[in-house]
């Protein structure tokens, strides 16, 4: 076992005894499910997935779908076509709570049942067979693998889901749906009765963690614009009414589903995700939160911790035969320009007059727009032996 994944099953045995907490009890595959099962898994930028517990074990992925129909549908209605359905607020109440907006009725968040509804409605498709293949297959290259719907659990959301049918017609009379309730109402079942495991959530948040790219597949699924957003609406309502505690305890966007399937995402860093069927009184896997939680903790992953790479970029100065090459390397930010000007000016001070000195700024990993144009403006002031080197070669 490779040191990281004994971390992982180190913490899986710590939180193994919590036993506290309920299955969820409105359907009957969800009440009788068995509570035992454990399982914790990590995905990272090169697609490596590290999984311990109970991995094999598929559950339903239930609310946690609702990032990923978002995503879907932020990729085909872009933001002001979501926005104009769906609000970005958190609301906390419960996930089934009627949070509409006064006048519009717009429902808070895409991450309420409310929310999701109206986000699936905007799933194009004839029929509910339509739009629910654009769903899987939307879910299954976020997940890297092709996913398939636990008709058992449909059947049986869709025999007891008389709540968020009410919630569909409420959504229907201010025109927030449009078209047949049932269609959209129905489609919204079949989402949440898609069968996955940990690794593929682990995959999943992954794929938002870099920017809608699938490290294992290297396949593109959204933009990166629209995994941030998605991640930005994560951070703010992605668990239920815990959502603010979670932001000030874990600091990561993360969604949780009634089935014990939680699932969280380190920007740049990795995708994690746990399983553990019985619920807190917010309808969070306990277990599942205690795993990640202790998983963020350990490896400082707070979003809102220092992170000093961002402060201290990567510059190294190196004397060439005509002088000295400047390389900049990692991500050129604000704090970054400051402390490329300074070495420039230091060099430009102390170096003989003539001597020429050569940014290489193309193999920065990422130039914001704004600390590039502080450095090209530096440029101006600077000697013409300066040379500027942004594309390689
Ligand atoms: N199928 C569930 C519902 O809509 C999903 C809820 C959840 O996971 O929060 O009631």
């Amino acid at each position: 076992m490779d040191p990281i994944t004994e971390l992982l099953a180190g913490m899986l045995e710590e939180v193994r005894p919590h036993d506290a907490g309920e299955t969820a009890s409105y359907i009957p595959q969800l009440r009788d499910a068995d509570p035992a099962p454990l399982a914790f898994a990590v995905a990272g930028p090169r697609g490596r997935v590290r999984t311990v517990g109970d991995d094999e074990v598929a559950f339903t992925i239930q609310s946690i779908s609702k990032p990923f129909v978002l995503a879907l549908a932020l990729e085909q209605r872009g933001r002001d076509g979501v926005l104009e359905k769906v609000g970005v607020e958190p609301s906390g109440e419960p996930f089934n709570a009627i949070s509409l907006e006064p006048g519009t009725g717009r429902p808070a968040n895409p991450l309420l049942n409310a929310g999701a509804i109206a986000t699936t409605a905007l799933i194009e498709g004839a029929d509910v067979d339509t739009r629910t293949g654009k769903i899987v297959d939307a879910l299954s290259a976020f997940a890297g693998r092709s996913l398939w719907i636990d008709e058992k659990v449909y059947a049986s959301e869709s025999e007891t889901g008389h709540r968020n049918r009410a919630l569909a017609h409420l959504l229907r009379s201010h025109d927030v749906i449009a078209g047949a309730v049932d269609v959209a109402v129905e489609t919204y079942f079949r989402q949440c009765s898609v069968l996955v495991t940990v690794r593929d959530l682990a995959v999943m948040g992954a794929t938002l963690a870099f920017g809608g790219m699938n490290p294992v597949t290297g396949r593109r699924v959204v933009s990166e614009p629209v995994a941030r957003d998605v991640l930005a609406i994560m951070a703010s309502c992605g668990m239920y009414d815990y959502s603010g505690e979670w932001l000030l305890r874990v600091g990561l966007p993360a969604k949780s589903g009634v089935s014990g399937g939680l699932l969280a995402v380190a920007p740049s860093q990795f995708g994690v995700a746990a399983f553990s069927p019985r619920l807190d009184a917010h309808g969070n896997s306990v277990r599942a939160s205690a795993l990640v939680e202790a998983v963020a903790d350990r490896f400082g992953m707070h979003l809102l911790e220092l992170h000093e790479s961002l402060g201290e970029p990567a510059v190294s100065v190196e004397t060439v035969e005509d002088g000295r090459l400047v390389r900049l390397g990692g991500e050129l930010g604000f704090t970054g320009s400051e402390r490329v000007v300074a070495v420039l000016r230091e060099l430009a001070a102390g170096l003989a007059e003539g001597t020429v000195v050569t940014v290489d700024a193309s193999e920065l990993g990422r130039a914001n727009p704004g600390a590039l144009v502080a450095l090209r403006t530096e440029f101006q002031t600077m000697p013409d032996s300066f040379v500027l080197r942004e594309e390689s070669g």
